[in-house]
């Protein structure tokens, strides 16, 4: 790729593996939702000689009213009556089978890619609203162990996510290293990891604030010693679970996401959750006794699900969120952060346990797309993060301890 600047950055080997299925994806990403068009990429469409995809191109990217900066500066209105880009041919893009990869705007070049730089350090996840992105991340042992490489990435393709509160480079990358440690300490059942993030991330929020970056190489070891002591795990052990409140919280917020109508596979899939909490996902509203006794039902059956089909699937989607939003510095602190980590949490096992509840449990494949479908509605949309740190806030379960009867399954 003539043009792109390779710049060195980590990366989860599933990464490397990735390839587009084009024609043969189940839920293509050039339908659907909106799809961005950069400032340059315009200027570039604007500019080509006159011909059929000149003409299509010209018809269809129209300038956004009211673009927040040069990666929204315009957008790809869908083919009349439809979700999908005008420029898709077949399952293919029309852009990429006459200009190359070269020619596309920034978010079809980087889709499902997600690029950031914490200081001067660049790493890139990707999106498992992407099926195949999916599919390679929650199956693959080796899905996440982590490379060096130099990588294609356009400028415009990084977010950039400044140190503050006098957190070096060094203490911040060493930051990441214990989040991402933590999620797949596997002597911890994974509620319990998440439980020990937030005491962190609250703890490491006070440190930033106080400008006192410096001492979180002490707040590392503080929490490493405490792991490896029994005390803390086993006062978290005493938690209860609040399986009615967990459904209450979480099953109204499945009405939210993403404002176009499903894709059939998002269809089937939103039915099939809605049916397992006994119609409760269909307007968020049920019956909270069918809701919580499905709910229940499903969360119990869960881990025997995913250790007959998929054993790493929840500890992958954990990882994968955490290096793919350079967590815990992507939000306005590390406790902001972590909070919209645990909503997704929350309503993705939800999901996930709504598909348990029926006579047979869900295979890999009907796991792997409730997780691929959970990221396409809900992990882009506003609306759903909004109302759903609303429900938390409404309940007072954004602060800790509060929070470890919702974590715990
Ligand atoms: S969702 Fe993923 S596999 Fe499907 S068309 Fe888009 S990039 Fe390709």
């Amino acid at each position: 790729m003539t043009g792109i600047p390779h710049l060195p950055a980590l990366l989860p080997r599933y990464v490397t593996r990735f390839a587009c299925t084009q024609d043969k994806c189940p839920d293509t990403c050039c339908s659907g939702w909106k799809v961005n068009v950069d400032r340059e990429a315009y200027a570039r469409f604007q500019a080509l000689p006159p011909s059929p995809l000149q003409q299509q191109l010209k018809e269809s990217v129209q300038p956004e009213p009211a673009p927040t900066g040069d990666q929204d500066f315009a957008w790809i209105r869908p083919a009349p009556g439809t979700l999908r880009c005008p420029m898709l041919e077949g399952g293919l893009c029309g852009v990429h089978k006459r200009l190359g990869a070269e020619g596309l705007a920034n978010s079809c070049f980087s889709y499902p890619r997600f690029t950031r730089a914490v200081g001067d350090e660049l790493s890139q996840g990707m999106s498992l609203s992407c099926p195949e992105a999916a599919r390679l991340a929650l199956l693959s042992p080796d899905a996440f162990e982590f490379l060096d490489t130099e990588l294609p990435i356009r400028p415009g393709m990084v977010t950039h996510l400044p140190l503050s509160g006098g957190l070096s480079q060094e203490d911040a990358s060493a930051v990441r290293v214990f989040c991402l440690q933590l999620a797949r300490a596997r002597e911890v059942k994974p509620w319990a990891r998440l439980a020990v993030l937030g005491m962190f991330c609250e703890q490491l929020d006070a440190l930033l604030q106080r400008g006192g970056g410096a001492a979180t190489r002490a707040l590392l070891e503080q929490f490493q010693s405490q792991l490896s002591a029994p005390g803390l795990l086993a006062a978290l052990e005493a938690t209860e679970p609040h399986h009615a409140e967990q459904a209450a919280v979480f099953a109204p917020l499945l009405r939210t996401g993403l404002g176009a109508p499903p894709s059939p596979v998002q269809g089937r899939v939103l039915a099939a959750v809605a049916e397992g909490l006994g119609g409760a996902g269909e307007d968020g509203r049920g019956e909270p006794s069918l809701l919580r006794e499905r709910y229940e039902r499903g969360v119990a059956r869960l881990p025997a699900a995913l250790a007959a089909s998929a054993p790493l699937l929840l500890e992958h989607y954990l990882l994968n969120e955490l290096f793919r939003e350079a967590f815990p510095f992507d939000r306005a602190s590390p406790f902001a952060h972590y909070l919209d980590v645990v909503l997704r949490f929350g309503v993705l096992r939800l999901m996930l346990a709504a598909r348990c509840t029926g006579e047979t449990l869900p295979d890999a494949a009907a796991l792997v797309e409730t997780v691929h479908v959970f990221c396409r509605r809900y992990q882009h949309d506003p609306q759903f993060v909004r109302e759903a740190r609303a429900a938390f806030h409404a309940r007072g379960w954004d602060v800790m301890p509060r929070l470890f009867p919702f974590l715990r399954a």
